[in-house]
């Protein structure tokens, strides 16, 4: 049985196709520049060579799913004889707002509700919709399923999430805390209990998802208890270009001094700031540790500034549910970046966490970089959203 996975930004559209009997994926690819001159499709298939590149004009989500569609029947480099050979669609979708804390079978309802939902996530819903039409389209009658980003987080207390603002605020527009990622907190949090053979229910686990974006949850027997994204993915840590955590009074003070309206703030806050801000090099991370490497101080102070909170983090988590078994590391920069990993675990010995530096030595792979002696175990997990998606929709409408 086949599920396709569907991620369609504003002007890109990334799939896999899974076999879910054994999990494999068969073929992947990108649409990008969707409705910009050079569109492009790049495919790659299980088990062979390279990458398949065709340049060709996409209007819309539509006409790129066309063209995978296309690339997955293909002669040469296709993986299926028949449309008709994919089960089912599964998607993910940014928001869900209070609606979902789950996962969900698309219909006109939920398709009312991820419109809804479109305030809270306007770049990313409107993209979501685009690439859940698309597929409708070209797929009809295909159960699609709904994956989204916050559902995960919807186990929270509402002393988590509620903000201390007037209470009708959150009545009135629904402003809270909803977190994102969680469809990676929920695979790493899963694999971790595998891993370590124990039942998810009896560990206190910490997340860590550090990538271009970076949260982190707090998931108690299961269930996630605090989390550092908020309304929208901006709160938290710093990261690649998103400020993190601010003094709200930032914001009022550089719109009065630099006379920013809220659109060009919103635009600082989330594109200009962060390591990118800080050390006016680059929002990658390989390029302030090659820059840090070199004696660029503000690259090392990006670097320093980004530790520390992870491991404010950690520590206010461990608080919050009365102490801490695991802390898992995971995306880009948790699952290639030793130096990130051991500095947000320096200090902490006091919590139980000791880092083992020759296991910490790797990147990209399971690995329990714990000491023998450590309390806490410390375990890096790459994370797989899609098989996450794909699992999620087969639990809905598999047979
Ligand atoms: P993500 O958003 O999960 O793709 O993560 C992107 C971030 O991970 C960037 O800041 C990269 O610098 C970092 N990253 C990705 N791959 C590597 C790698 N092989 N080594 C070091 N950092 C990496």
């Amino acid at each position: 049985m086949k599920v396709l996975v569907i991620n369609a930004g504003s002007s890109s559209l990334k799939y896999q196709l899974i076999d879910m009997t054994n999990e494999k994926v068969l073929a992947k690819g990108l649409a990008e520049r969707i409705g910009i001159e050079g569109s492009m499709l790049t495919h790659q298939v299980y088990n062979k060579e390279g990458e398949f590149k065709i340049e060709k004009p996409m209007k819309d989500h539509t006409a790129a799913m066309e063209l995978v569609s296309k690339a997955l029947l293909d002669e040469e480099y296709g993986v299926i004889k028949s449309m008709d050979e994919v089960y089912a669609v599964g998607h993910r979708v940014l928001h869900g707002g209070r609606h979902f804390s789950q996962s969900m079978v698309i219909n006109d309802e939920v398709m009312d509700a991820i419109r809804e939902n479109i305030v809270l996530g306007p770049l990313h819903n409107p993209a979501n919709i685009m690439g859940i039409e698309a597929c409708q389209r070209l797929m009809p009658g295909k159960p699609n399923v709904s994956v989204f980003d916050t559902a995960f987080h919807q186990t929270m207390p509402e002393h988590a999430y509620i903000y201390a603002l007037p209470y009708e605020m959150y009545e009135k527009y629904g402003i809270r805390k909803y977190g994102f990622h969680g469809t990676s907190h929920k695979y790493v949090s899963l694999r971790a209990a595998e891993i370590l053979d124990k039942p998810l229910k009896e560990l206190k686990i910490i997340t860590c998802h550090l990538g271009n974006g970076s949260s982190i949850a707090a998931v108690k027997y299961g269930k996630v208890v605090d989390t550092s994204m908020g309304l929208t993915p901006l709160e938290g840590l710093p990261m690649g270009t998103r400020s993190g955590d601010i003094d709200p009074a930032v914001v009022t003070f550089l719109m009065q001094k630099e006379n920013m309206t809220a659109e060009e703030m919103d635009n600082y806050l989330n594109k200009k700031s962060g390591v990118l801000g800080i050390s006016g090099v680059s929002s990658d991370f390989r390029d302030l540790a090659q820059a840090a490497s070199e004696g660029n101080k503000r690259a090392k102070l990006a670097l320093d500034i980004f530790v520390y909170r992870v491991k404010k983090y950690i520590g206010a988590y461990a608080a919050a549910m009365g102490g801490v078994d695991v802390i898992v590391f995971t995306a880009g920069i948790g699952e290639n970046t030793p130096d990130i990993r051991s500095n947000s675990c320096a200090g902490l010995e006091f919590l139980g966490v000791k880092i083992d530096e020759d296991k910490n030595n790797t990147k990209g792979q399971e690995m329990d970089i714990s000491a023998p002696d450590s309390k806490v175990k410390v375990l890096v997990i790459p994370t797989n959203e899609e098989l996450m998606i794909a699992r999620e929709t087969m639990e809905l409408v598999g047979e």
